[in-house]
């Protein structure tokens, strides 16, 4: 029997100016399913459209899989469906598997033909479950598929993210050069937890594992972290640092271990702001970047999408990973609620804070969020691929929609230079 499996993950769409341009990292729910397919004895492979050589056909022909199974964002959607399509024209008894955490929220935009299974939780024994595969008293859950034509859904439970083993780095180890992240070569992308107990409202990852937030144990990451053949970790989770007792157990395992690494990680202004002493000491630990979202530089403006703390706290921010010698790459939300001085003060905000890795990105209310549906009548595009928070998807509120996409490419070609001039992007 054929038991081969090609996981895929497609190429992303190419962002207009982003500090993360030159980023490529690894999707690690695909490397976390890779390995849980691999205990269960399905030979597999992946193939990574960010840097693969092959296109998707050939990859088909070269592979002859059973099973494809294909993640991705929001933005990837339109390729996601073509893969299956591609997949059923080479050989219609392929089964297609659609999974990922764009597959968690948005999981009905994707019942179209072509796909067999939706995916719609964190559960990898799910994936098993689907591929015939046995999993004793394993209880379905997370699984949408078609009953005579009908699309069909067992609901997914919260996930807990201890049970999953670690990543399998065969394509990351095969591909020393490719995966990078700001100034880091060939990082490796951990992921410590599932969700994030804010909720901030232009957000999705808060609807994730059913609202669930869910930690691995520190023990167990440091582990991972010492297995790994590179000395830059990329710590992917939205919001590692939630808790100051778990960031110091962290420091203090990875201190143990006598690890001299490198990382980057996410973390909010408030946190950042009140906790200087942990941010030195992260410095000490090797933590060489922080990801943070400003977002806003009003206060109007983080209280209207419940940021929960005001300018003066992102200041702070700025201040204490200055202090602290750590880069803060500073991410701020262009609205379409923006007028032409907002576009002119965020540029003026960043060169004072002299920022010099600032991102911006375009407010994209997502499918499966409450703000998608607030801008139901705002919204200009039902593209997939637009949704890639480089393009505007809602009418502008106070200006014709061209007019506030000149003055959008206006501050990402100002904000390029800048990048440019101090090296980060070339
Ligand atoms: S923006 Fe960050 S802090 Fe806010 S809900 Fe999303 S992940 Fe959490």
């Amino acid at each position: 029997m054929n038991q081969k499996v090609l996981l895929i993950t497609p190429a992303m769409p190419q962002s207009k100016y982003s500090i993360f341009r030159q980023s490529e990292t690894e999707c690690t729910d695909a490397e976390v399913w890779m390995a849980v397919l691999k205990q269960y004895g399905y030979s597999v492979s992946y193939y990574d459209g960010q840097f693969s050589t092959e296109t998707i056909e050939e990859e088909l022909q070269q592979k002859d899989p059973a099973f494809v199974v294909v993640f991705g964002k929001l933005c990837q959607e339109t390729a996601m469906l073509e893969c299956c399509v591609k997949a059923k024209k080479q050989d219609p008894s392929i089964v297609t598997v659609i999974a990922g955490e764009h597959a968690q929220l948005a999981y009905r935009r994707m019942y179209q033909d072509g796909v067999d299974y939706i995916l719609n939780g964190y559960d990898p024994v799910s994936l098993i479950y689907v591929l015939g595969g046995s999993t004793g008293r394993w209880q379905p859950n997370g699984i949408c598929h078609k009953v005579d034509g009908v699309w069909q859904q067992i609901p997914a439970k919260p996930y807990d993210i201890r049970k999953l083993p670690h990543a399998d780095r065969t394509v990351f180890d095969a591909n020393r050069d490719r995966y990078r992240f700001l100034g880091l070569a060939h990082t490796a992308s951990v992921r410590t937890a599932f969700g994030c107990p804010h909720r901030c409202t232009f957000c999705s990852v808060p609807y994730l594992n059913k609202g669930i937030v869910s930690r691995r144990d520190i023990v167990d990451i440091v582990q991972e972290i010492v297995s790994l053949q590179t000395d830059n970790i990329y710590i992917t989770d939205d919001d590692f640092m939630t808790d100051e007792e778990r960031v110091r157990e962290f420091l203090a395992a990875v201190k143990e271990a006598g690890l001299h690494k490198q990382y980057i990680c996410h973390g909010r202004p408030d946190f950042i702001a009140s906790h200087a002493e942990l941010i030195r000491e992260m410095k000490e630990a090797g933590f060489a970047y922080i990801l943070s979202g400003l977002e806003y530089i009003s206060d109007s403006m983080l209280a209207a999408y419940g940021k929960g703390f005001t300018a003066g706290v992102n200041e702070e921010c700025i201040r204490v990973c200055k202090d602290a010698g750590i880069r803060l790459a500073a991410s701020f939300i262009v609205g379409p609620d923006y007028r032409a001085m907002d576009f002119r003060d965020l540029l003026r905000y960043i060169t004072d804070h002299d920022l010099k890795y600032a991102d911006i990105s375009i407010l994209t209310p997502e499918p499966g969020t409450p703000l998608y549906e607030q801008y139901k009548e705002r919204r200009m595009t039902e593209d997939a691929s637009q949704y890639d928070r480089c393009h505007l998807t809602v009418r502008p509120m106070h200006m014709p929609a061209p007019v506030w996409e000149m003055l959008y490419s206006m501050l990402s070609r100002r904000l390029a230079q800048r990048a440019k001039k101090s090296g980060i992007i070339v």
